[in-house]
């Protein structure tokens, strides 16, 4: 059996720092899901279709990662589509004190999922999608920390 994981996000938008997560995790799972989480109560600065479109466009030569979106729980998202494994990316002590309790939540409530965390690369862990929206609502350039497929 294949070994499947899902990469959970928002990717409003995809950085380079995401990028870099999933290749390193292509060489350890035959298949990752960059799925996207839609919660109704959250403002994105980019439309789902939008940043759909980017993550396919930014793995379009990588047949063993396919994207998706899921509304609800993404333990639930998990066993719907049969996958046992989370991806997670921690740059500093603040994610790994928020990514520790969803974990474990998700290790309950997705009965035994479990999460691999990866740590950003040193020359990834400043960047976010947080800063990078920053910058584009600023009118700056954010070119270097998304990727090329991303048009503005
Ligand atoms: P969410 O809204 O669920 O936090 P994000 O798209 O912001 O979604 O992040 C998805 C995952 O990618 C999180 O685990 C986050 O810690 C990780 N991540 C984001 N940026 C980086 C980066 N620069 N290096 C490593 N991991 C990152």
């Amino acid at each position: 059996m294949k070994r499947k994981i899902v990469f959970p996000g928002s990717f409003d938008p995809i950085t380079t720092g995401h990028v870099d997560i999933v290749k390193r995790a292509l060489s350890f799972f035959d298949e990752i899901v960059l799925a996207i989480g839609v919660n109704s109560q959250k403002k994105y600065l980019f439309e789902l279709e939008t940043r759909k479109g980017w993550l396919k466009d930014v793995f379009a030569d990588e047949p063993r990662i396919t994207v998706d979106t899921y509304e609800g729980l993404t333990a639930h998202y998990c066993k719907k589509i049969e996958s046992r494994f989370l991806l997670r990316g921690l740059r500093n002590s603040s994610d790994f004190d928020y990514e520790k309790t969803i974990s474990q939540l998700n290790h309950i409530v997705g009965e035994g999922i479990e999460t691999v965390f990866l740590i950003s690369a040193p020359e990834f862990s400043h960047i976010s999608s947080t800063i990078v929206r920053e910058i584009i609502k600023g009118n700056g350039d954010a070119s270097g920390l998304i990727p090329k497929e991303i048009k503005l």
